[in-house]
């Protein structure tokens, strides 16, 4: 992310965004630690704290040229000062080493945490359709494993015709729904104007693929502090992917996960090409959590499970599918939804996999207060 300084439109000069790393001492202290903050926002940067078990890192995004490392690396307390190469700071490997755990709900339901060893299930179905239809499918779900109730109620359509999905009134019946069976509710919001009656309510924003690069829209969410299900664009990148995570990240809400939902390949056979590839590289290149959605990309039930066991194994931190008891009634995605029972089987395979590649999903119940 570039910024157009004053000093540039002054000077005509271009600068750059910088970031470093700051790396505290074993045993410094807070007041060591507000002194750096401190002159990082007298140097007109954002700093970004993360405590570890032992020693605290702090990041600082800002301009190029005006981000003094000699300065920082002189402040007490401070060991070392690093900058961060890559165009994604705060999502990056480097800012954060270890896995990152993302913590959902625990408001009104159990926490739900994902990330690093932790693997969690998001179902429910595509749209919310009534309240009755909702209730039923949150029931199957739950019974299968699942421990976040999914559910739009602003559904992106490719035509205008089709069923947008209820808005407010259905967000309610989540709400209720995910009280009533503690589970935290993760709801596909569109549009910045949508934001601030939506955070009443959901646990976790989900970013749809078409609104990845609605950079105000995750600047809007990045100023909450709810999960934030960020859905890879058809046609992104991982890096442009990274790149919109930092986004939200920017504007210091840390809960963001990654979802690979299958992009846009000369291949039509299914709906999209789930790119398996993707998973370990954004592993690598970020801390974040990512989960995989086996429903969108293979468009067919038929296809779903075996997309969700292989993001399993290739180490995604679980998956988040799209379930119906009577899939030819469903007014959107109908034909990808999974039968409840084919869910519930799909599941027990799912916790095999995840058993190989030593990840854990938690029961409900299990993730209150943790
Ligand atoms: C959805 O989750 O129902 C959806 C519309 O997903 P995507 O943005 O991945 O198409
Ligand atoms: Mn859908």
């Amino acid at each position: 992310m570039a910024v157009f300084s004053t000093r540039a439109a002054l000077g005509g000069a271009y600068f750059g965004s910088a970031a470093l790393i700051i790396v505290m001492n074993n045993g410094a202290g807070d007041d060591a630690i507000e002194r750096v903050v401190g002159e990082i926002e007298r140097m007109g940067s954002k700093a970004h704290l993360s405590r570890g078990q032992f020693r605290t890192v702090i990041g600082a995004v800002g301009e190029e040229g005006v981000l003094d490392q000699v300065h920082l690396s002189s402040l007490d307390g401070v060991e070392k000062v690093v900058p961060i190469m890559k165009p994604y700071k705060l999502a990056s490997r480097e800012f954060h080493e270890d896995d990152s755990v993302v913590e959902i709900g625990g408001g009104s339901t159990p926490k739900v945490r994902i990330g690093g060893t932790l693997a969690a299930c998001i179902a429910g179905p595509c749209a919310v359709e009534n309240e009755e239809m909702l209730y039923k499918i949150a029931r199957h779900v739950r019974e299968g494993g699942a421990t976040v109730l999914r559910g739009g109620v602003f559904k992106p359509r490719t035509s205008p015709y089709s069923f947008q999905g209820h808005g407010e009134p259905a967000l309610k019946w989540m709400r209720a729904c995910g009280d009533e069976l503690g589970m935290p509710i993760c709801v596909e919001v569109m549009d910045t104007r949508q934001v601030e009656m939506m955070e009443r309510y959901v646990d976790c924003f989900q970013i749809g693929a078409r609104n990845m690069q609605n950079f105000d829209l995750l600047r809007e969410v990045g100023k909450t502090r709810k999960g934030v299900l960020l859905k890879r664009g058809l046609a992104a990148t991982v890096k442009d992917w990274l790149l919109s995570a930092e986004y939200v990240l920017s504007q210091g809400n840390r809960n963001v996960i990654l979802c690979e939902r299958g992009i846009k390949t000369f291949e039509d056979s299914a709906r999209y090409t789930l790119d398996i590839t993707s998973i370990p590289v954004a592993k690598q290149w970020s801390h974040l959590p990512l989960v995989v959605d086996p429903s969108h990309c293979a468009g067919r039930r038929d296809w779903v499970p075996s997309v969700a066991l292989a993001g399993m194994a290739a180490g995604a931190h679980g998956i988040i599918v799209e379930v119906h008891y009577c899939p030819s009634e469903a007014q959107c995605d109908g034909p990808q939804a999974l039968l409840p029972e084919v869910f519930r089987e799909l599941m027990v395979q799912v916790r095999q996999i995840a058993a190989v590649v030593k990840k854990e999903f938690a029961e409900i119940g299990e993730t209150a207060g943790a």
